[in-house]
Parts: C-alpha cells; sequence; structure tokens
C-alpha cells in the first residue's frame, strides 16, 4: 500500500456520531422480524420510528420495543461520512434522487471504517511499533479510499482490501499476545456457543472469529485476549477482566451480558443495561 500520513484518522471520527448523521442505518439496511427487531423492513425504506430529524423515536426503549438489534449495530462513523462528505451535507429527504446512490455507498463505507477502526487500534499497541509504516500506510490508503465519490466506494474491492489489512492486523496481535507469559490458548474460529468457560485463563489467547453466543466467561481472564469478529451475543462477562483485549468493540460488548464488576479497556463503556437487566444496550439514534 501506498500513501499519505494518517494524520486524517482520528479515532473520534470512528466512533458513530447520530448527530452528523441522516439515519442511515435506519434506512438503508434491511431486517427481518425476529428476536432482534419487531418488524420486518426492506434496504432502502425508512424504520417507521425514524423521526424528522433522523433522531430514534424510541431510542431510549429500544430493547423493551424488540429492537435489540439497532442496539448492537456500529457504524464506525461511516454514517457520518456518507452523509458529510460523500454527500456533502445534503440528506436524502430533500435529494430523493441521490437516497438509492447514498443507501449504496453506506454499508460498503461501514466495512471501510471498521477496518480504520482496527488498523487505528493496532497502531496504538507498543508491542506493535514495528508495524507502524505498514499500518500507516494502510490508514492512510483507506482513509483517501473513503473520500472517493459515491461511485468509486461503491466499486470497490473490500474484500481485497481485507486481505491486505488482516495480516497486519494478525501480526499486530501476535506481537501483543507473545509479551503475556506462559501458555496461550488458540481458539481462532472455535464454536464454543454455550461453553463453560466461567474463571477460566483466556489471557492473550487467540479468540479470533469465535462463536461464543451465550457463553459462560464469568470472571474469565481475558486480559489482552484477541477477540476481532468473536461473535459475543448473550456470552456472560459478568466478573471478568478484559484489560486490554484486542480488537474488542462496542457493538461486540452490547451483544453480551455483564455487570459492575467486569472490568473494561478504558475506551469502551459499559452498557447501560448490564447494571438494570444483565444483557445488551444501545449504540443506534440519538
Ligand atoms: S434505531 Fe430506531 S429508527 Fe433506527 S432502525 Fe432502530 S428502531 Fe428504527
Amino acid at each position: 500500500m501506498t500513501g499519505r500520513e494518517p494524520a486524517v484518522v482520528r479515532r473520534e471520527d470512528l466512533r458513530a456520531d447520530c448527530s452528523a448523521c441522516f439515519g442511515l442505518c435506519c434506512v438503508a439496511l434491511p431486517f427481518a422480524r425476529s428476536a432482534d427487531f419487531a418488524r420486518d423492513k426492506p434496504a432502502g425504506r425508512a424504520c417507521g420510528h425514524l423521526r424528522d430529524d433522523f433522531g430514534c423515536g424510541i431510542h431510549a426503549r429500544l430493547r423493551d420495543e424488540g429492537y435489540r438489534g439497532c442496539t448492537v449495530f456500529d457504524c464506525f462513523g461511516a454514517g457520518q461520512k456518507v452523509s458529510q462528505v460523500t454527500f456533502g451535507g445534503t440528506d436524502w429527504r430533500r435529494s430523493p434522487e441521490s437516497a438509492s446512490a447514498m443507501f449504496a455507498v453506506f454499508p460498503v463505507m461501514r466495512q471501510l471504517h471498521e477496518l480504520l477502526a482496527y488498523a487505528a487500534e493496532a497502531l496504538e499497541l507498543p508491542a506493535a511499533r514495528p508495524l507502524h509504516r505498514e499500518l500507516c500506510r494502510a490508514l492512510a490508503r483507506i482513509e483517501e479510499l473513503t473520500r472517493g465519490d459515491a461511485d468509486s466506494v461503491v466499486r470497490l474491492d473490500v474484500n481485497a482490501l481485507r486481505g491486505e489489512v488482516n495480516p497486519l492486523l494478525l501480526r499486530a496481535s501476535e506481537l501483543t499476545r507473545a509479551r503475556v507469559p506462559g501458555r496461550r490458548k488458540d481458539h481462532r474460529g472455535a464454536d464454543l456457543m454455550g461453553a463453560r468457560l466461567s474463571g477460566t485463563n483466556l489471557r492473550g489467547a487467540s479468540l479470533r472469529g469465535a462463536l461464543l453466543v451465550g457463553a459462560d466467561l464469568r470472571g474469565a481472564d481475558l486480559r489482552d485476549a484477541d477477540l476481532i469478529g468473536a461473535d459475543l451475543r448473550d456470552a456472560d462477562l459478568s466478573g471478568a477482566d478484559l484489560t486490554g483485549a484486542l480488537f474488542l468493540t462496542q457493538a461486540q460488548l452490547n451483544a453480551a451480558r455483564g455487570d459492575t464488576a467486569t472490568t473494561l479497556p478504558p475506551s469502551l463503556e459499559r452498557p447501560a443495561h448490564w447494571a438494570r437487566e444483565g444483557s445488551a444496550g444501545g449504540v443506534v439514534g440519538a
């Protein structure tokens, strides 16, 4: 990859700012009636709860109203990028002729921003210092691509980009976890659905892409574990220690359960619902 200095990539730009977005996740994406969504909605049609100001009319009650799926979605700042940069601040209501292009760009931009977020995190890992030059180039290159026009973004081969960035993320993870003393478990891609892992030493483990739905991780030592892409829906993280967990996202936490004794990396917030009900809560809609 070639590119510019990555100073243009700021961590805050990789967090959803619903106030600067035209409710794109609530329009562009489809959802099917299920335990996560109270109703069906096709792609390109606005959710009935989307307000005129693009906020969510039931934001404070999403889980109670049957929209848990909305609470575990994270656009990594793609919504505001598409709204304010790609389409220059003109929304799909005022400019309906641009709506379909805007809705097509959004899911691609989300994938680009997710890659940016992981690369930016890797860049902050002290052990990954030998990779900084490559990570900086990757960041600059992807950021440049996110600033292309709608047609160029839609045409991007995101899988190819991911294939370039993933080896860097993997090496950053390995360099970091190599500093963890003792034997590190490798559960990469493992099916650990409903597994009883309470109190287990998973420090420095690879849980990349692991299926941990409903797993009992109470009191587990997950310090410095790599959780990129791990499915943590309804996993119980009560009392678990996630200090230094790698590539853990807010959406993953929101999908899991936990409590006040769960130790989190400083960049992530304790989901509000953990205290009141012990299961998942919100990202979308101001
Ligand atoms: S966040 Fe609110 S407006 Fe958006 S899709 Fe979910 S329920 Fe609808």
